[in-house]
């Protein structure tokens, strides 16, 4: 008998689903892996805990990941357009109601993918905003190499939209 990817029904198989073990093509298979959850690395190392390979056929893609995928991916881009705004405008912000966790990065390699993760944190718990961010960089020496690895935190904040059009501050280096 030869064995045919169970989605296409045309390409001999090389990998198998993680979920249901059926044949699958390399055209045909989904990955999850590092990329897929940059922003969250617990939820790879969730779906990895329960699918080792991370490898999918379209129906168990469908069934049991793209729901997660969508909800990260909507987290994501409301993460892109939340307002930062740094501790040295605390003038500006304080006014804004800190209800929310502080929440921190750790030794990110720039500068934006800083911001990008604290944004991404304040999206998950629904807050348009960041208030009372520091950053600071340290400088790693790799070898013959320097270069800043990034960590700071900051306060997630619902903030009125219509407040903000007016005051946005728009995610660039404060230096
Ligand atoms: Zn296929
Ligand atoms: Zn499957």
């Amino acid at each position: 008998m030869k064995i045919i990817c169970s989605v296409c029904q045309k390409s001999k198989p090389s990998l198998v689903c993680s979920a249901c073990h059926s044949p699958v093509c390399k055209h045909c298979a989904q990955f999850i892996d590092v990329d897929s959850f940059t922003y969250a690395p617990e939820r790879l190392a969730k779906i990895r805990s329960q699918y080792t390979d991370g490898v999918f056929c379209s129906v168990c893609f469908e069934n049991h990941i793209a729901a997660e995928v969508n909800e990260y991916e909507t987290t994501l881009a409301e993460a892109k357009k939340v307002s930062v705004f740094f501790k040295k405008h605390s003038k500006e912000t304080r006014l804004i109601k800190r209800r929310e966790e502080i929440v921190r990065v750790v030794d990110c390699p720039d500068y934006d993918e800083a911001i990008l993760r604290l944004a991404f944190q304040a999206a998950k718990v629904k807050c348009n905003a960041l208030i009372d961010v520091i950053l600071d960089s340290k400088k790693m020496n790799v070898g013959t190499y320097t270069h800043a690895k990034w960590s700071g935190n900051g306060r997630p904040a619902r903030v009125d939209e219509k407040v903000l059009t007016h005051d946005r501050m728009v995610i660039g280096n404060p230096n």
